[in-house]
């Protein structure tokens, strides 16, 4: 996916998790969907700096990679929602490109992605952008009110987000 893509994704997962997390119309909502925002946006734009530095898809593009990010709230407790950001990135390449990333980089090259992803070139790349973000947002749906409300709360402690 290209970074209009990602950004597009990362703006839409921003807003709609401030709904999910706090569903009413008010400045409260409007609060935590711009404390989310630029940390998820800058999360998304991060893993294509391997386009100029290492190799594209694979230096930055990788689980290591996703363990760092998620390291950095739970234990230095900044760059909170960061690693979503970083992780709707490696969705979007996988199951929205033909490519594939190399998830265990560098301990094993290959790249893992999806046959029916389209070029990222392609017209339909906004559709599966689109399509991507909706299943990200329905997963997240689930977790915030299908899971017990004490394991929901101790999953985003942990996570550095309470
Ligand atoms: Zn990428």
């Amino acid at each position: 996916m290209n970074k209009r893509g990602h950004v597009l994704n990362a703006a839409l997962l921003a807003i709609g998790l401030g709904v999910l997390v706090r569903p009413v119309p008010d400045v409260g909502t409007a609060l935590i969907v711009a404390e989310l925002f630029v940390p998820i946006v800058l999360g998304a734009l991060f893993p294509d700096v391997d386009t100029a530095f290492g190799r594209h898809r694979k230096t930055l593009h990788n689980l290591p990679v996703l363990a760092v990010f998620l390291a950095y709230p739970i234990h230095f407790g900044n760059l909170q929602w960061v690693w979503i950001g970083v992780l709707s990135h490696y969705l979007l390449d996988v199951f929205g490109s033909r490519r594939g990333i190399a998830l265990f980089y560098p301990l094993w090259s290959r790249e893992f992605g999806f046959p029916f992803g389209v070029p990222v070139r392609s017209r339909w790349s906004p559709v599966v952008t689109l399509l991507v973000t909706a299943v990200e947002l329905a997963a997240a749906a689930a977790v915030i009110y299908w899971l017990p409300p004490t394991m929901a709360e101790s999953a985003l402690a942990l996570l550095g987000a309470r």
